[in-house]
């Protein structure tokens, strides 16, 4: 603390980051990357731009990226947003869509970046108890609110809505944009971008980060009404006008280009997913349904905390969160054959 900092920012508490340890040979299962690399096409796209003309701006609106985007789900570029990673565009979100005076609502157990965006821009906000299952049950957020939040897969938990449920949400909250964050929406969900024609109260926002393995590149988007997206427009114009550089732009349109890749990587992604929870089910954990590139697992006889720790001397890291419901679970990323391997025998032992 500082007599120079603005009041507010002492009273901020920032999100906390999943380690990114310097040893390269650690077994990562902490962060949900993908185990695979990126389409080739977009590092040959990214390598092409990388010359004299990184000298000029890049466009401010991503236009090739927004087109890519757009034909991929087949709706129009004025309906997409883009941003530098998701957590940005929901930045942005939160500060555009969701300060109306009334509160934000988002489950008890979720993505914990979203508490932080309600301090950083003073939005009140009320949790809704996931149903002991773990799943989000829609009706108990039939309460007055200024927006819904939530990641579908849910995060930690992976447990996935459906479309019918998100669309009795949207019926039942037009007066409040309900935003559906899809960063893992492509391991096993589907996407709510179908419903955007239909819904002006509905914002979708997904990443590279995760299915595209693209994580160190930094790229998400929004997609939704014209209208929600001018929202998001307007803020990212009055904070930085360049929040995607030229290699970004490239190297994320390319990778909405190359679908052959993409579907394989998931693919495998979630072969890999069933064997782990098949054979940590074997071992005993107790494993939620997973729609997402991790899974959320507890044993009844085994302190969570302590198995983290054990995997961690073995070179093998996972998430573990000190959180209220879920201080018995870990977050375990779905890694290659071979790490999965690693980690079930390290279980085992
Ligand atoms: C990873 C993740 C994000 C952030 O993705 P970036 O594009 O890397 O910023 C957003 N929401 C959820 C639920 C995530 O797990």
């Amino acid at each position: 603390m500082s007599k120079f900092w603005s009041p507010f920012v002492k009273t901020l508490v920032p999100y906390v980051p999943g380690e990114q340890p310097k040893l390269s040979k650690l077994v990562k299962l902490n962060t949900n990357e993908n185990p695979y690399g990126p389409s080739p096409r977009a590092i040959a796209a990214m390598q092409a731009e990388i010359g004299d003309s990184l000298r000029l701006y890049p466009d401010p609106n991503g236009e090739r990226l927004k087109q890519a985007v757009a034909d991929y789900y087949g709706v129009q570029p004025a309906q997409v947003f883009v941003g530098n990673g998701s957590d940005e565009v929901l930045a942005h979100a939160f500060h555009g869509l969701f300060q109306h005076g009334k509160p934000l609502l988002f489950p008890d157990v979720t993505y914990s970046f979203y508490p932080v965006y309600c301090g950083l821009y003073g939005i009140e906000y009320e949790t809704i108890a996931l149903d002991q299952s773990f799943q989000i049950e829609v009706a108990d957020y039939d309460r007055p609110n200024g927006g819904i939040i939530f990641p579908n897969p849910n995060a930690p938990t992976g447990r996935v809505l459906g479309l019918s449920a998100i669309e009795r949400l949207l019926q039942a909250n037009t007066d409040s944009v309900v935003l559906v964050d899809e960063a893992y929406i492509d391991f096993g969900g589907e996407s709510a971008i179908a419903l955007v024609d239909r819904y002006p109260n509905l914002l979708v926002t997904q990443t590279l980060s995760k299915s595209r393995s693209l994580a160190g590149l930094r790229v998400g988007l929004a997609v939704g009404h014209p209208d929600l997206i001018e929202a998001l427009e307007r803020i990212k114009n009055s904070f930085n006008s360049y929040p995607l550089d030229r290699i970004a732009i490239a190297g994320a349109a390319a990778a909405f280009e190359d679908r052959e890749h993409f579907q394989q990587t998931c693919q495998q992604v979630i072969a890999s997913r069933e064997a782990v929870v098949a054979a940590m089910t074997a071992l005993g954990f107790e494993v939620l349904p997973s729609a997402a590139n991790f899974i959320f697992a507890r044993h009844p006889q085994q302190d969570a905390a302590t198995l983290a720790a054990s995997l961690r001397e073995e070179g093998i890291i996972v998430r573990h969160f000190k959180l209220p419901r879920i201080d018995q679970f870990l977050r375990i990323t779905i890694g290659t054959p071979e790490q999965n391997q690693a980690l079930l025998d390290a279980l085992s032992r």
